[in-house]
């Protein structure tokens, strides 16, 4: 009965709900039939099973949900980890990859499928893999984290890209190391802008030399080894003598192409451990290391290269077909003294180099601790400058130009600064400065309304011939110089004829066809142009005879070795040039009557010198002119 019983209860659970309301009479009978204790057992058993049951049934439907839940999850984090930019994997204890992310395939143009389960050698080159494999077991053998970057080749398969990589041990719940987890990042980029960031630091964009900082850094170095062994160095400072032209004429892509050749030129004279540093614009600086340990010797040495450089600049540059000259001047300073700092050492050369540039450009020039004062001195010259010009401080004076028959044929103004404290100051003290930094435009109009007023009042005392005005080079290339011509010439009521232009043959040399086009335009209004100081310049047939000239002046320097052979010769030739081109000849600088009498056998068409009239002051000019001239 109680087997029978239990077997039903059995049925009751396999069988549908509704069967249970069939025996629950059945049920009854049998506790009314005296076998309570059995029944309340089969029924605390009933509900101890359907409790069980339904326990299942609740334990399934949240295995479920949680699976469900592992699921989203699981899909969740491969998405992130799929949307990563690294490569991120796991591998198990034989180096075998057991997950690997989208990034990691797409990097290694790799299908998963090629990848799990497999080592490293299906990824990588195998100069790489004993390196891999000592990082992977410090991580799995030590239980260590290990960070480092590699390199590994790029997927273009030119050149090396940069990874950070970071491994790291997976634990069990046992704290057992039972795989390793791996994120790579690339750093190319980073790295190339860190790098870029360094360059730009240490580094000069246009040139690739290093820049200011970099010197100074090294030549710091350069200081303390001579601290340490007495070995001198020697900075060179240098700067383009006709740099800004061609950049204000030509363009900042002509001048940057000037700028690279004249610091290939630099980098190709030095040694290796000296240093070429461009430090902005057209200033060039070298460090010259281990010049000896006399000083004698490292200033042979030092002015030695910088001769050298003179010369490496001397040649034109060519860019665009087109060529320029640039020049350099050039100041050297020697790292002889414990004391003196790297930026003292650096303003002693640039002081050497502005000396350098005050005696005429394209020279090499050694400190000397005058020097400094000399500079002070110029600073306080250039603020006077502006003052100058407005207070009536600057002058002319007056040099005639004697024809064979020994009359006056033509007047040079020459400039002076009577300066209120200093005295009267010469043109070669003040004229490099102006044309450097100075008022060059205005001051150059002074003059040439100068000429013209004076003219003017010559013409009234019967004197009527022209007057020969210096122009600067930096005033001739100026867009603004001939508005600026014409509009004085109009100003004044001057005939063009009446002045005469003197430019020296330096301005000739950058960029002659623009130049010929400067001039011509002005030469078409029947203004005439003279080459001063004729022969020290670099001038050849070549550039005379495209430009519309009316004379040359013969440099005062050859008249001076008169009646040397040589010198004589050298007359002869330029009055032959000068007579094939149908120019005028002047002699400058004729201060002896042997002088003047081979000149004139020669067939030199006028002189001027101190043998025949000093440069005087207007009035004086004005109240001898008729004397010369003839003038009634
Ligand atoms: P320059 O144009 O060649 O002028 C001739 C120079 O020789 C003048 O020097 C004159 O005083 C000097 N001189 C003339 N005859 C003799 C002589 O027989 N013996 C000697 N030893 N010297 C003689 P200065 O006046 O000192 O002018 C020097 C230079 O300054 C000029 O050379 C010219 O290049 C420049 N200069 C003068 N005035 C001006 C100006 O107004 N503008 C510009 N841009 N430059 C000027
Ligand atoms: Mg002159
Ligand atoms: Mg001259």
């Amino acid at each position: 009965m109680h087997i029978a019983s239990t077997a039903r209860l059995c049925l009751l659970i396999a069988t549908p709900s509704g069967a249970i309301a069939q025996d629950s009479a059945a049920i009854s009978r049998l506790s009314s039939g005296g076998g309570a204790p059995m029944v309340w057992f089969a029924l605390a058993l009933l509900l101890f099973l359907l409790g069980a049951l339904a326990y299942s049934l609740r334990l399934k439907q949240q295995l479920r949900h949680q699976a469900r839940k592992l699921k989203q999850t699981e899909e969740r984090l491969n998405t992130i980890l799929d949307s990563v930019d690294a490569c991120i994997y796991i591998k198990d204890l034989q180096l075998r990859y057991t997950y690997v992310n989208r990034k990691l395939c797409e990097r290694f143009a790799r299908k998963i499928e090629e990848i799990i389960g497999f080592d490293d050698s299906v990824l990588f080159p195998g100069f790489m893999l004993d390196s891999i494999r000592a990082n992977d077991l410090r991580v799995i053998e030590q239980g260590r984290r290990v960070a480092y970057e590699e390199e590994i080749p790029s997927k273009s398969g030119s050149g090396m890209d940069v990874f950070l990589s970071i491994k790291i041990p997976l634990r069990g719940p046992d704290g057992d190391i039972t795989a390793l987890c791996g994120i790579s990042t690339d750093i190319t980029e980073l790295r190339k802008s860190q790098e870029e960031v360094q360059r730009l630091a240490y580094y000069d964009a246009l040139t690739n030399l290093p820049n200011r900082r970099m010197f100074l850094e090294q030549l710091e170095v350069a200081t303390l080894e001579y601290r340490n062994t007495g070995a001198i160095a020697a900075v060179l400072f240098i700067d383009l003598d006709k740099f800004k032209n061609i950049n204000d004429e030509k363009g900042h892509d002509v001048g940057d192409a000037v700028l690279c050749t004249v610091a290939q030129r630099l980098q190709n004279l030095v040694r290796q451990g000296d240093t070429v540093a461009r430090l902005g614009g057209d200033e060039f600086v070298l460090l010259l290391r281990e010049l000896g340990q006399s000083r004698e010797l490292a200033e042979a040495r030092a002015l030695a290269v910088a001769e050298q450089v003179r010369a490496a600049l001397s040649d034109t540059v060519t860019v665009n077909g087109q060529a320029y000259f640039t020049g350099g001047s050039i100041g050297v300073a020697l790292v002889d003294s414990r004391r003196k700092k790297p930026n003292d050492i650096l303003r002693e050369a640039d002081t050497a180099m502005y000396k350098s540039k005050d005696a005429g450009r394209n020279r090499v020039a050694l400190f000397r601790p005058t020097m400094l004062a000399d500079v002070a001195e110029r600073a306080v010259l250039l603020r006077e400058m502006n003052h100058a010009l407005k207070t009536n401080q600057f002058q002319v004076l007056v040099q005639p130009q004697l024809g064979s028959a020994g009359r006056v044929d033509g007047l040079e103004l020459l400039m002076r600064w009577d300066h209120p404290t200093r005295g009267v100051i010469m043109p070669e003290k003040f004229i490099g400065l102006i044309e450097s930094s100075g008022p060059v435009m205005e001051i150059g109009d002074w003059v040439l309304r100068r000429a013209c007023a004076l003219h003017a009042r010559l013409v009234q005392r019967g004197c009527n011939h022209p007057v020969s005005v210096n122009i600067s080079p930096v005033q001739l290339r100026h867009p603004d110089f001939n508005a600026r011509v014409k509009a004085i010439l109009e100003e004044t009521g001057t005939a063009p004829q009446d002045i005469i232009l003197e430019i020296t043959e330096s301005v000739l040399i950058d960029d002659v066809d623009d130049t010929a086009r400067r001039m011509q335009s002005l030469a078409d209004l029947g203004i005439r142009f003279s080459i001063d100081d004729f022969g020290t310049g670099y001038s050849g047939l070549a550039y005379l005879h495209r430009l519309p000239l009316y004379e040359l002046k013969i440099a005062r320097n050859f008249i001076q070795d008169l009646p040397d052979k040589d010198a004589g010769t050298l007359i002869r030739l330029i009055i032959a040039t000068a007579r094939l081109l149908e120019l005028r000849v002047v002699a400058e600088g004729v201060e002896r009557c042997d002088q003047a009498e081979f000149l004139k056998s020669v067939g030199c068409d006028s002189q001027q010198g101190y043998l025949h009239q000093h440069p005087i002051a207007e009035e004086a000019w004005l109240e001898k002119c008729r004397s010369y001239t003839g003038a009634a």
